[in-house]
């Protein structure tokens, strides 16, 4: 089951409840002030809408300034500067 994280309106506090997705959205009750005034917080990847963090998550091609060590083999970070 996942992980949700909830926010509470009451006393801004932040939870977590491990739920399943139909139960996603019902009331969960905050742990710290018993109110039922808590929201759902939308997980990271459930994020739709493309954004430009998602590439950071590619670093199975080759980039500039990483090499294979970070330059400390020598063999990698050979840049001419
Ligand atoms: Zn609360």
């Amino acid at each position: 089951m996942p992980i949700y994280e909830y926010r509470c309106e009451s006393c801004s506090g932040k939870f977590e409840v491990l739920t399943r997705f139909a139960e996603r959205d019902s009331l969960q009750m905050c742990p710290s002030c018993e109110s039922t005034k808590t929201r759902v917080m939308v997980s990271s990847f459930a994020v739709a809408g493309g954004s430009e963090s998602a590439s950071s998550l590619d670093f199975g091609s080759e980039q500039t300034g990483g090499g294979c060590c970070g330059g400390a083999c020598g063999s990698c970070g050979s840049s001419p500067n």
